[in-house]
This record gives C-alpha cells, structure tokens and sequence, in this order.
C-alpha cells in the first residue's frame, strides 16, 4: 500500500504467541493436523512443518513459514484444530501469520497465482457447496496461465481417486449461495460507510 510503513524487524516466536494468544510449545507434532487438511496437495509446506518452524524460533526458518504458499492456501475451514490431539488452534495460527506477512511484505512471490486460486476455490464452494477438483484445477489454470506447473502430478491424482471428473453439490447448496450474497451485502454497505 502507498505510503505504508512497512515492520521490519525479524519476527520472533514471541511475536506470534503474543498476537495469536496462544502457545506453540503445545504442539507435539504428531502431524495429524496436516493428515486431515485439504488443502495439502498445493501447500509448499505442512501445516505441522508451520507450526515447527515458528517453534524454533530462527528468524530464517519463520521468514520461510510466512512467505510460504501454505498461510494463504489455507482455507481456514478448521479441520487441523479440530483434529488437535493438544487442542492447539492451527488455523489461527495461519491468520495470525497471514496478518503479519502482510505487515511486513513478505509475501510469496506467486501471490497473483495465490489470488486466482483463491477466487476459483471460493467459486467452487459458492456454486457446488464444495471444492470439486477438476473444475478448480481447470479454472485455476485458465486465470493463471500456468498451464505446465504441477501437470506431471495429474495422472497421479487421478490414480489416487484425488480427483473426480464430474462436480458434485452438496444438499444444501441454496444456505452457501446466502451466505455468500450476505457477505457481498455486508461488504458493499461497509465500502459505502
Ligand atoms: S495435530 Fe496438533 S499437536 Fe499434532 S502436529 Fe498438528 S498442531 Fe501439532
Ligand atoms: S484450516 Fe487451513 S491448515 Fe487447517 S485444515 Fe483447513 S486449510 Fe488446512
């Protein structure tokens, strides 16, 4: 942003418990955050790989977690805190690193591929109720025009029944569309105040 004064300082681990409100120490790793999130597949790192690297504390390894693909690929859907054995919050702790990446300017230099993923993800849950494969890997690649990266995966994920040709919609798909033509209210009303 023009003008903005950007942070920067290294970020410590204390920064981020401070701001998160939480405690990274309560983290053992087990790795079942990570083995329920569904957005592993595009991530550059884990989820329990993020949460490491802000445990240890170098400022190296935490610039790496906050220029990571992983903060902004997460779609916040909070599988990984539900399935904490420690009941550590790992999706917030991505908010909290997405806050301050944001601050500091250290974001991932595919942020433009980032924000076209984003927009075809949410497309897909505002249509269909869910994220449909195919469709998301398709729309992606049209607005990035990144039609080679990633391709040498795709008879893989298909042998591994990852991805489903045809798109499904979940029964109450009517209650999203709401949702999201609420927010779009909220948010126009919030541009006009
Ligand atoms: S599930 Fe919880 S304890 Fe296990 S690695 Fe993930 S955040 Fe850490
Ligand atoms: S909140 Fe983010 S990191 Fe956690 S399971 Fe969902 S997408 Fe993965």
């Amino acid at each position: 942003m023009p003008g903005k004064k950007i942070e920067r300082r290294p970020v410590s681990k204390d920064e981020i418990e401070r701001r998160g409100g939480f405690r990274l120490a309560d983290c053992y790793q087990c790795g079942k955050c990570s083995a329920g999130c569904p957005m592993t597949d595009y991530m550059d790192l884990l989820p329990h790989q993020i949460v490491r690297f802000c445990q240890l504390d170098s400022p190296e390894l935490i610039e790496k977690a906050l220029r990571s693909r992983t903060i902004w690929l997460c779609v916040s859907c909070e599988t990984c805190s539900a399935r904490c054995p420690k009941d550590f919050d790992i999706a917030h702790l991505m908010d909290t690193l997405r806050e301050i990446a944001l601050e500091r300017d250290l974001t991932h230099p595919d942020a433009d591929n980032i924000a076209a993923f984003h927009s075809v993800f949410m497309w897909s849950v505002e249509k269909t109720g869910r994220l449909n494969e195919f469709p998301l890997a398709v729309g992606y690649k049209l607005r990035s025009m990144d039609f080679f990266t990633d391709v040498m995966r795709f008879p893989k994920m298909v042998l591994n029944r990852k991805i489903h040709f045809l798109p499904t919609r979940i029964k109450g798909v009517k209650a999203i569309k709401e949702i999201f033509r609420k927010c779009r209210e909220l948010e126009n009303n919030e541009g006009r105040s």
